[in-house]
C-alpha cells in the first residue's frame, strides 16, 4: 500500500508505504487527508491507513528540471497517438530533423506513426504541408516528480490537481 505524501504548501512531495506514513501521522508530523478503510494494526494502536498525507511543516525541495525525453515518456506524454495523424503511434519523430538542427528536447519530440514516420523522413512540416496536433512540451511537474505518480491512485487525483504545472 503507497500513500501519496503533500507537502505543507498541498504540491505532491513523494510517495512512501502507508506504514511510514501512518508513523509520521502518529509522530505528529503530518495528518491524514484521505484514508483507505483497512486500518493498520501496531502493537498499541489501530491506525488508520492512510492513502494521502499533509506534512506540517514545509519540506524545501530543490526543483529537478523534467527529465530529459525517453521514448516511453514521449509516447506517454502523447497518448501514443501519432501527432500528425491521431493513429496509435509506436515511434517518436523529431519534428525539426535533426539534420535540420532540430534537438532532442520535449518540445521537438512527437509520438508518431509508423507510416507518418517513414513519410515525414527528413523533411519539415512546411515541405510536407502537415500541421501538428498538439504543442508539443514537457510534461507537468507532477508526471515527472516523484515517479510513482505516473501509475496514481484513484484516491490520489483531487490532490494532483494542486501539482505546479
Ligand atoms: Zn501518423
Amino acid at each position: 500500500m503507497r500513500t501519496l505524501v503533500l507537502n505543507a504548501g498541498y504540491e505532491p512531495l513523494s510517495v512512501v508505504t502507508s506504514r511510514r506514513a501512518a508513523l509520521l501521522v502518529m509522530r505528529g508530523k503530518a495528518s491524514i487527508l484521505a484514508e483507505d478503510g483497512s486500518p493498520i494494526v501496531s502493537p498499541s494502536t489501530l491506525v488508520p491507513r492512510p492513502s494521502v498525507i499533509l506534512l506540517h511543516r514545509y519540506v524545501r525541495v530543490v526543483r529537478r528540471r523534467p527529465a530529459a525525453p525517453s521514448r516511453r515518456g514521449i509516447l506517454r506524454r502523447d497518448r501514443r497517438a501519432c501527432a500528425y495523424c491521431g493513429k496509435p503511434a509506436a515511434t517518436v519523430d523529431h519534428v525539426i530533423p535533426r539534420s535540420r538542427g532540430g534537438d532532442s528536447s520535449w518540445e521537438n519530440l512527437v509520438a508518431c506513426c509508423g507510416p507518418c514516420n517513414v513519410r515525414k523522413g527528413d523533411k519539415t512540416l512546411e515541405q510536407l504541408g502537415w500541421s501538428l496536433r498538439l504543442t508539443p512540451k514537457a510534461p507537468p511537474h507532477h508526471l515527472w516528480l516523484p515517479q510513482e505518480l505516473e501509475a496514481p491512485h484513484e484516491a490520489w487525483m483531487p490532490f494532483l490537481d494542486h501539482a505546479p504545472a
